[in-house]
């Protein structure tokens, strides 16, 4: 039987799009009807494709290289990646490895076509990558014949020394302030409140808003200046480091594309439930009798009049609460610990559930049973074709059977270890409150008096077999507050 393992990514920069447990099931139908085993899920939530940071897509690469498995399942190739360059370059690895990518909605057929279209795809890849190179080499040679600034205006943190740009030390310092700052999750408002405090300012006046946001979305400051299609390396010195810079341009990209649609942010959305109908609770908006915006949050089921009598609750202080809780929790050691060893605990049963083993284990019982009916029936003297055949299958079955379960029985099951389960929630507490919500809150259960908070999880079981794992009870502003993660 040929194995896999699912790749699931959800970014909250459409509305459209399918959630992780729409792509989980449409891939689980494809491996069902096509006899394919899913061994293992990897899921990346609020993770954008045009970037390679995503943790869980960086360690499918990496496991691939282990061979234990045939295929990578995708709802749709663009889940893989949106860059072709970068598609291609993975699947090269993939390849590499013995794995196949494989999208559950879309065919790309084993036939001549579809073996050119996938060739074409990877010497695309090599074609770009030659080129790219090609066009860095022909605009350094051109820098090298001209040396010099172009001129026009000279972003901060530069200056110029013999008709060359060269770095700025004193601003240069300021620059990597910045995007270290924001990097860690520190929003811009702050991060000009304390360059302010510490009198560092621009022209005389504290930084403006779009000023920041322009050095945070300016590329030269990672070494790389462009001109139409060329690419120039070596005419501005690198102020900030590329982990840095990679790592900031990805969050302005999920910030931007998080605030496309709405104006005012509720920040819970497609997270709450109401705990006594089970709708939806939604955004609410009113206007009081002075003018002014009253935001809520309130139960979709209430709002339609199916009888629910849950309050709504003021949008800011559901928010500040569900959030800061949250943060609180986090940043305990001992917090962390309890979700290492719950989610440890949790694995160990569920692998010793569920592993492969088990699964083999239990078909070679079924195929025992089924030969002792068979026999029985030819023991009765019910000899045709068809019980002659169905016992040749039979064996040829138990054979195969044996021989997978010896390589399992070998074969470790794969583990999320603590460290990692630790760097998933230290991770999420960087990240802005946005980001913070997306990637962890998987839901939130609201009552009048009570707050139930679940989290989602690093370890690889498939969420709907969990039983969930308790990380904190408390009360706090009139809400018996519970956090667990499922
Ligand atoms: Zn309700």
């Amino acid at each position: 039987m040929k194995t896999a393992v699912i790749y699931a990514r959800y970014s909250s920069d459409s509305q459209t799009e399918q959630s992780i447990e729409g792509q989980l099931r449409v891939c689980e139908d494809y491996a069902r009807t096509h006899d394919i085993l899913i061994l293992d899920t990897y899921i990346d939530r609020a993770m954008t494709g045009t970037n390679d940071l995503r943790p869980n897509f960086q360690r499918m690469i990496k496991d691939s290289s282990k061979r234990e498995w045939n295929y990578v399942l995708v709802y749709k190739l663009d889940r893989f990646s949106r860059d072709k360059y970068a598609t291609a370059i993975h699947k090269k690895t993939l390849k590499d490895n013995g794995v196949k990518l494989i999208s559950a909605t879309e065919h790309i057929p084993d036939t001549p076509e579809g073996i050119i279209f996938e060739s074409m795809l990877e010497g695309y890849a090599e074609y770009y990558s030659a080129e790219l190179s090609q066009k860095v080499r022909r605009g350094m040679n051109e820098t090298r014949q001209k040396g010099n600034f172009t001129g026009g205006f000279l972003i901060y943190g530069y200056k110029i020394e013999n008709k060359k740009v060269v770095i700025d030390e004193e601003t240069a310092e300021v620059v990597r302030y910045i995007f270290e700052q924001y990097s860690l999750g520190v929003y811009v408002k702050d991060i000009i409140a304390n360059l302010t405090a510490r009198e560092i300012l621009n022209r005389g006046k504290p930084f403006a808003r779009n000023t920041v946001y322009n050095i945070l979305k300016n590329e030269k400051y990672s070494g790389i200046y462009r001109h139409g299609d060329e690419v120039f390396e070596n005419m501005y010195p690198q102020i900030v480091p590329q982990e840095i810079f990679d790592r900031v341009r990805s969050k302005i990209n999920a910030n931007k594309y998080g605030k496309r649609s709405v104006e005012v942010v509720y920040l819970l959305r497609h997270k709450l439930k109401c705990g006594y109908c089970g709708q939806p609770i939604s955004a609410e908006c009113g206007t009081s009798k002075t003018g002014a915006k009253k935001r809520y949050y309130k139960c979709f089921g209430r709002k339609n009049h199916n009888g629910c009598r849950k309050s709504m609750m003021r949008k800011d202080q559901l928010e500040s609460l569900v959030v800061s809780t949250i943060i609180d929790e986090l940043s305990k050691p001992r917090t962390l610990d309890q979700i290492v060893a719950g989610l440890l605990e949790e694995q160990e049963r569920y692998i010793k559930e569920h592993s492969m083993l088990n699964v083999l284990l239990r078909e070679q019982r079924q195929v025992e049973t089924s030969v002792e009916n068979v026999m029985a029936a030819i023991e009765r003297g019910v000899i045709t074709n068809t019980t002659t055949k169905r016992l040749k299958d039979l064996e040829a079955r138990q054979e195969e059977l044996e021989r997978q379960i010896i390589i399992e029985k070998s074969k470790n099951a794969v583990r999320v270890s603590a460290e990692e389960i630790k760097m998933y929630y230290k991770e999420a507490l960087a990240l802005e409150a946005q980001m913070l919500i997306n990637y962890i809150v998987k839901e939130i259960v609201m009552y009048d008096d009570k707050i139930e908070i679940f989290f989602n999880k690093p370890t690889r079981n498939s969420p709907d077999e969990s039983r969930g794992c308790f990380v904190y009870k408390g009360r706090k502003e009139n809400f018996d507050i519970e956090i667990w993660i499922v």
